[in-house]
This record gives C-alpha cells, structure tokens and sequence, in this order.
C-alpha cells in the first residue's frame, strides 16, 4: 500500500508538494479552502476581461523547469513564455522616467542623463547583484538547514558576509548612485519581498539582477496558466484535489498529527501532513498551539496592498504591460507602510496592462488593469479605515495617470471594478495579518531562522510556502516544494517500487 499524504492548502507550493509526493510514490490528496486551486497566484475573468489577481512577474523560469523535469515533464509543453523588455517604466513625480531594459546601450543612455557615473554604478550593482543571486540560491535558498550549526558554519559565515547580509539594502545601492531617484529605481524591488529597502538586506540586490539579466517573462494566457499547467501534471501523477475543503482543526496525538477535521465535519487521515496554508495561520487557527502563535505573531509580516482590477471599455496604449509609478518621499512612504501600518501620503503604486501582450486578456479594443498600491498590514492597533484608504488610493492612481499620462478619462471608462483590501487577502486565503507577501524576510527571518518546514514536535507534519523556508515568490515558493519533499523523503526514507510495502504507515520520529 501506498503511504499517504495530506495536503492543506493548493497554492503554488502544494500544488508542486504534492505533485513532487505523487511522483515519489505517495498517494496524495489536496484540500483546498476556495473553489479553484492557485492561492495568491489566482485569477478572476469577468465580461472577457482576465485578472491574474496576485503575482505579474514571472521570474526563474529556470525553477520552474526543474519543477517541470523533476515530474518527467517537459516545461516548455506547457508554457509558452514571452520575455518582456523593457521591462517596466519607472515615473518618478518629478517627470523623471526610466525604462529598465536589458539593452546595455539604451540603459548607459538613459543614467548617464541623470548621473555621470550612474552607468558604472549600474554595472557594479548588477555584478554584485549576480554573486549574491548565484551564492543565495546554492548556499542558503536552495537548500534544507537541520540544525543552527549547518547555518552558521564556518564555511557559511563568510558567505552571510560576502551576501551583506548584515548591510541594510538602501545604504549599500549609496554606494553605486548618488542620485535619490536612482537609488529608488534600484532598490524598490523590495517591495516584491513586502520588504523596505532601509529594512532589507542589502542581499536582495540579487532582485535587480534577477530582473535584468535572467529576465520578466510573461506566460501567454497569463500567470493563471501556470499554476494549471501544475495542476494538470499533479492529476496526472495521480494527486486528488478537494475544493471547497476548508479544514478547520489538526488533531494530534503524542508527536502525531492524526487527522484533519473539515468545517463541514468530515475527517481525512493520512500518514504526513503537508501544511501550505500560511504558516503563522496554521500554528494559530489549526492547531491552536497559543505560545507559538503568540511567538509568531511577534514575528515581522511583510505588507499588504491595496488592488483595484477594472475592466475598461477603451484601451490606453501609454500604459505598458508593467508600469512603476514612484511616490515623492521615499523614506517617509516606507516609514507609513512598515511603522504606522497605513497608506502613504504620495503612495507609489505598480499598474499591469497583460492586454499589451497578449490580447486574449481583453475583449478587443478594451483594457485589462491591475493597479497594486502597497500599504500597511492589518494591525488592531492602528486606526485603519479601509474605505477612506482605499478611496484616497483609487485618487492618487487617477491623479497620477491625468498628470503624467494625459489619461483624463479612465474614471468613466471603467465599467467594473474589483476591490481587494487586506482584510480580502486575510478572509480569502486565511494570511496571517493580510501580510499579502507572508513572514518578513530580514536577518533574523531566514534560511534557519525562518520558521522551519517540519514541525519540531509533530514529526509528521511539514510546512511549504512562503511563510516557511526559503520564502515568498513563486520560483521560491516551488523551491519550497522541492526543499520539503526532499526533507519529507529523507526522514521518510525514499519509496520505491521495491520498498513500497515496507514504508511503515506511521512515521518514524
Ligand atoms: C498582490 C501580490 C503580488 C505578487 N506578485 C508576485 C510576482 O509578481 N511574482 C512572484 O513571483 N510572486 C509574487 N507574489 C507572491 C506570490 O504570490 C506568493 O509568494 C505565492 O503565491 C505564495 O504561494 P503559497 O503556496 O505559499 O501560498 P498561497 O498562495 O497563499 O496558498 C495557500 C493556499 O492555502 C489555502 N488555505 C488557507 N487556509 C486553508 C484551510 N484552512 N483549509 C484549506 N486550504 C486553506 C488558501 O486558500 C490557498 O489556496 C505576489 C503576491 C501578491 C499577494
């Protein structure tokens, strides 16, 4: 008999948990809380008009090829990526505009105006950038830690030196551009992370050189088709998806979890759980344990956002597939989103057009956008009211759009519009605080720092996701999937077809 698995929660990561379980020869079976698999990584189509409602960026194809090849399929049967560069215009309040590209020539053109030596600094940025992508991803976000040794070993403490792990991300880019607006252009990439750069490491220059050197890519059919391409090889490899399943509690027994109970009452047993809820949540909601909630709690969460998604009869050609509208006050609007948990006073925001490049995304000569302002998470002790929040958002994008884009008339143009607060991101997807991003990624919240992703006493219950190890963003969060299931088939010991039957139902502690 097949050992089994139980998954709670098909977004990115247990969708590619499973699929990775299924094919290492467990029978798995995924519950999902919502009507369609995806997560974050979700969509919703109205009147011809497609949403993806969370992730734009596609990054990594090279992990999601792993992904593909690891299930004995092949990637590119299953999507057809399209790289798109540049790969978004950055406005500044000021006029100032710069599109970042990978074309070298049009990038020296475009900094060399703003700052004589801003090219140079480019290029030491983005090399810089490149050792802290290739030694992250080998040394600390590709791989399992089990123990705090392994961490800080003394083959990895220089490394954590060489990454800057310790400088903070907006002190360290002053080194390679003197001019404000660069250091912004170069440094808000956080936000992908839910992080400030005054907060960040100075490791996640490794962003910037993601971006402009491995690329945007953009998945025809949208971000959506992925997490179906996913799903399609997990059902092939034999996974069963429960939708509608939202599970309510994890019973346990000594250092077991044994079961878990549906908020309709049925109960579904298996030999490992697979949480890929987000984790804070599950310590809280499902297994009730109050200290580690209360720890976890204390944790730092990363923001949430503000998302209008508004079908448009009209289409708006100065809008590029990904626009990056920059506020005026840098520091301050990351002191409103991080310390005082609200809207900024010039908030920046982010607008994504996929009707630019690929026109199945709109009905013809109509528009499909997505406008992401970031803002604080949910906090009880803030005093935040949503609908004023949200109505000084939609201002501001309204505002901006007239001033620097001449677009006068989107306010009649828009003929639905979807709203997601945080409070939405938190009922929907059960986010601790509607922390859109998850846990923080500081010093002190990653690689064995990170909430780990077994539980230290339920030996059979695994985390993946981005609140766990390596963290947020969908390539780290498939890294996740594959980070679990090999600690899952170590401790498990790997099945084969000749010790299948031997595989003991119950798991070894
Ligand atoms: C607005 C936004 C923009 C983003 N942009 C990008 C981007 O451009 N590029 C990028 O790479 N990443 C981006 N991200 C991050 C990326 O979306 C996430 O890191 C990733 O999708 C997280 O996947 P996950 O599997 O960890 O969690 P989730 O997607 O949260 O999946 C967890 C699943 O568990 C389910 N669940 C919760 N509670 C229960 C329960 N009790 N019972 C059963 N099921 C339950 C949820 O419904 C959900 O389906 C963005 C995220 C957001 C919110």
């Amino acid at each position: 008999m097949k050992p089994t698995a139980l998954v709670i929660g098909a977004g990115i990561g247990g969708i590619a948990t499973a699929a990775r379980l299924a094919k290492n020869g467990y029978s798995v079976t995924v519950l999902e809380k919502n009507e369609q698999p995806g997560g974050r990584c979700n969509q919703i189509i109205r009147d011809g008009h497609r949403f993806d409602i969370g992730p734009t960026l596609f990054l990594m194809p090279e992990v999601w090829e792993e992904t593909f090849a690891s299930l004995g399929e092949k990637f590119s049967g299953y999507l057809d990526l399209l790289r798109i560069d540049p790969t978004y215009k950055v406005r500044f309040e000021d006029g100032l505009q710069l599109e970042l590209t990978s074309n070298i020539g049009k990038m020296q053109t475009q900094l060399e105006k703003v700052e004589k030596t801003a090219f140079t600094g480019f290029l030491n940025y983005i090399a810089e950038g490149s050792k802290h992508y290739k030694i992250s991803l080998e040394k600390f976000v590709g791989r399992n830690f089990y123990n705090l040794f392994e961490y800080f070993s003394l083959l990895n403490l220089p490394l954590i030196f060489q990454l800057k792990a310790l400088t903070k991300h907006y002190s360290n880019v002053s080194r390679f551009f003197k001019d404000e607006r660069l250091k912004a252009a170069f440094t808000f990439q956080n936000m992908y992370l839910g992080l400030s750069p005054y907060d960040a490491p100075a490791t996640y220059s490794l962003l910037q050189y993601t971006e402009l050197a491995e690329g945007v890519w953009y998945p025809m059919g949208g971000m959506y088709a992925g997490i179906q391409a996913l799903v399609k090889v997990a059902e092939k490899l034999g996974v069963r998806f429960v939708y509608n399943a939202p599970v309510k509690k994890l019973s346990v027994e000594g250092s077991k979890v044994t079961s878990a109970e549906l908020e309709d009452g049925r109960i579904f047993t298996a030999d490992i759980f697979i949480g890929n809820a987000d984790l804070p949540y599950i310590y809280d909601q499902l297994l009730q344990d109050r200290v580690e909630a209360k720890k976890l709690n204390q944790k730092l969460y990363t923001c949430s956002t503000i998302m209008f998604y508004w079908g448009v009869d009209k289409q708006y050609p100065q809008i590029a597939h990904h626009n990056v509208f920059l506020g005026g006050d840098y520091k301050a609007s990351f002191d409103r989103i991080f310390k005082d948990h609200t809207l900024p006073d010039e908030p920046s925001f982010y607008i994504n057009a996929p009707a630019r490049t690929d026109e199945s995304a709109a009905p013809k000569r109509q528009d499909t956008l997505y406008v992401l302002v970031p803002v604080g998470h949910l906090d009880e002790k803030s005093n935040q009211d949503w609908d004023a929040l949200v109505a000084r958002a939609r201002q501001k994008v309204l505002d901006r759009l007239a001033k620097e884009m001449n677009i006068n008339d989107l306010k009649d143009h828009i003929k639905f519009e979807i709203i997601h607060t945080p409070k939405i991101w938190k009922e929907k997807f059960n986010l601790a605080k509607g922390a859109a991003f998850g846990l923080s990624h500081n010093f002190w919240q990653v690689g064995y720092l990170r909430p780990h992703n077994r539980h230290a006493k339920y030996k059979n219950l695994y985390f993946t996701g981005a609140s766990t190890h390596p963290g947020t963003g969908l390539p780290i969060v498939l890294l996740s999937a594959r980070l679990t299931t090999e600690r899952i088939l170590k401790e498990m010991g790997t099945i084969t077809e000749k010790n299948m039957i031997a595989v003991p139902t119950a798991v070894k502690a």
